[in-house]
């Protein structure tokens, strides 16, 4: 599999015209082959076990809010990186999670072929299924390098993506209050 996977490397570099067998390239099919197991790390990972370890706090019925988590990934349409931070916020039923189970949850999401707007609402609803909060919100903020390199070649843009559950949906002033912490 992995000596294929070189090969088809190899001729992706011949098709864009270069000289594969020329010594700076002459390991580039291998490297790409390794940074794509790293990118692409997420598949391998089951994103509910990473909030199998719960707390229960009882009465805490307190939002949690935790704001600008860097991510990057890759866009599923090119192949071509997209970049920036996710805030979470939920309000607990019971089930708390720690921070660094939060950020797992992004970077198992972000370490796949993704669009935005996909991996803003699998981030949502696998708490939502999990932790069973009261509410979730996420919010993505994130360039695209599809849009800056190709295409439009519209560098200034950011893409903002949102996903709301629960009470972040039917409470106006709830989701105000996740709006305001991560402003
Ligand atoms: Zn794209």
């Amino acid at each position: 599999m992995e000596e294929k996977i070189e090969q088809n490397f190899k001729e992706i570099l011949e098709f864009i015209g270069e000289d594969s067998s020329r010594e700076g390239l002459a390991q580039t099919p291998k490297r790409l082959m390794e940074s794509f197991k790293e990118i692409f790390s997420g598949y391998s990972v089951n994103p509910s076990e990473i909030l199998g370890t719960t707390f229960n706090e009882g009465a805490s019925d307190e939002m949690v809010v935790l704001k600008d988590v860097e991510f990057y990934s890759m866009c599923e349409h090119h192949l071509l990186p997209f970049y920036g931070k996710v805030s979470i916020g939920y309000i607990p039923d019971k089930k708390i999670v720690g921070i660094s189970a939060l950020v797992r949850l992004v970077e198992v999401f972000s370490k796949r072929l993704q669009i935005q707007e996909n991996m803003t609402t699998q981030i949502a609803k696998t708490l939502m299924e999990v932790l069973n909060p009261k509410g979730v919100m996420v919010v993505v903020e994130a360039q695209h390098l599809c849009m800056m390199m190709r295409g439009v070649k519209q560098q200034k843009g950011t893409l903002i993506t949102s996903a709301v559950r629960g009470i972040f949906k039917s409470d106006p002033r709830t989701r105000e209050e996740f709006m305001g912490h991560i402003r």
